[in-house]
């Protein structure tokens, strides 16, 4: 079937995907650890939604106290391909949101979804909600439609995305569910024209540095360690050092190099005429999968050591947060093909590329499966006003089908 004839069944469905999109929004699914009770109400609301579409599925457990149940679940439908059968297809969305913030900021009630002029307003909307209304219907289309895909097709609804996976994703891998051969399209993550296809991500690596000198009235610097002036130094030393001794460009992200940048830099002392003893400030860091975040730590390490030398002050560092960067999907990689090619067919200019960190993609890959991350939307995760286009949920379905007709 040509693209334009998927879209045109698909958008029959239009408006059962909003009426589901919008159940699906009016019940809260807050991770455990952003302060909700965790996705399992909505759990039990895809269980029901499956069984009307007669769609069998099964359940995947993890133990976490956090939760009332004690258990975090995820669902997962499988339909067997025809020919490889040791090869799956992953369609991988999440149930769980981030919490709504400050309630003053949502224009509308962020779990009751609104209509306004084609979008749909309310928290988790778009992330993830757009995902699971998308390969929900891709897989109750198949079915109507009778598409006999050659490999494995599976779709993945899964719990606890948003505080790192670990009782989701990370539990299901680790659990084997995830065969050598297969491959995934993430849907958490994308463009407004639906172009973008992410197959990798740059390091993330957050430092955090405080230098102890020692405080004296500002008139008698002798006896004192002016902290701030030697944070300043080092600041800039680092910010030098690391662009210089990791220069690379990379086509495939935007920016094209490692960035390294001094962030944050928290308040010292009340006034003008103290001399401050201590001082703090923060960078961010996002590198280039050429270089490990290992190696980055060792230079910095070496620049601390001579300022800690030269200037006779304490410096100590913190991490609050490093994620490292997977090895990146090939463009040419089969599902990175495909779906490049079905987007060009249906008349949009898609390419490949990276992003500064980090998408749960990453976590495929660091178990090596090949993994993209495409959709089509307006970027509004855990922002207030979040929004989903809902002619997208026709648009990602539709994109979903043909990539299906066109996978192996
Ligand atoms: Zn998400």
């Amino acid at each position: 079937m040509e693209f334009a004839q998927i879209k045109q069944t698909v958008a029959q469905l239009k408006d059962d995907m909003l009426n589901a999109a919008i159940e699906l929004g009016s019940i809260p699914g807050v991770n455990p650890r952003m302060g909700g009770e965790g996705e399992a109400k909505r759990v039990a609301w895809l269980q029901a939604a499956l069984d009307g579409h007669g769609i069998p599925y099964t359940v995947f457990a993890a133990k976490d106290s956090a939760v009332p149940e004690g258990e975090r679940q995820s669902v997962i439908v499988r339909i067997a391909g025809s020919e490889q059968t040791d090869k799956t297809l992953w369609f991988i969305a999440h149930l769980d949101t981030v919490a709504p913030g400050d309630p003053n900021a949502w224009h509308t009630p962020p779990f009751k979804p609104t209509i306004k002029e084609g979008k749909l307003y309310g928290l988790g909307v778009e992330d993830n909600g757009q995902a699971v209304i998308s390969i929900m219907y891709t897989c109750a289309q198949m079915k109507r439609l009778g598409l006999q895909p050659k490999c494995n097709i599976g779709f993945l609804f899964a719990a606890d995305e948003e505080t790192g996976s670990q009782y989701g994703l990370r539990a299901l891998a680790t659990a084997g569910v995830f065969g050598p051969r297969d491959e995934a399209v993430v849907p958490d993550c994308g463009s407004s024209e639906g172009t973008f296809i992410e197959v990798a991500e740059k390091s993330l690596l957050w430092v955090e540095f405080t230098i102890t000198g020692k405080q004296a009235h500002g008139s008698m610097p002798h006896l004192g360690i002016n902290a701030s002036s030697v944070g300043c130094r080092l600041g800039v030393e680092l910010e030098d050092t690391l662009k210089e001794k990791y220069a690379y460009k990379d086509a495939l992200f935007d920016p094209p190099y490692s960035t390294f940048e001094i962030t944050m830099k928290h308040a010292n002392v009340d006034s003008p005429n103290v001399l401050p003893g201590r001082d703090v400030f923060a960078m961010d860091m996002r590198i280039l999968p050429k270089f490990s975040p290992e190696e980055v730590l060792d230079t910095i390490n070496r620049v601390i050591s001579k300022y800690e030398y030269r200037y006779n002050v304490k410096i100590s560092c913190a991490y609050p947060q490093r994620a490292d960067a997977a090895p990146g999907t090939s463009p040419e990689s089969a599902i990175a093909s495909t779906l490049t090619n079905v987007l060009r067919a249906g008349g949009i200019q898609a390419y490949c590329g990276g992003i500064g960190g980090g998408t749960c993609a990453g976590i495929l890959r660091e178990y090596g499966m090949p993994a993209v991350v495409w959709s089509t939307l307006d970027e509004l995760a855990h922002q207030p006003n979040e929004y989903l286009i809902i002619d997208n949920l026709v648009q990602d379905t539709a994109v979903f089908l043909a990539v299906i007709q066109e996978y192996c």
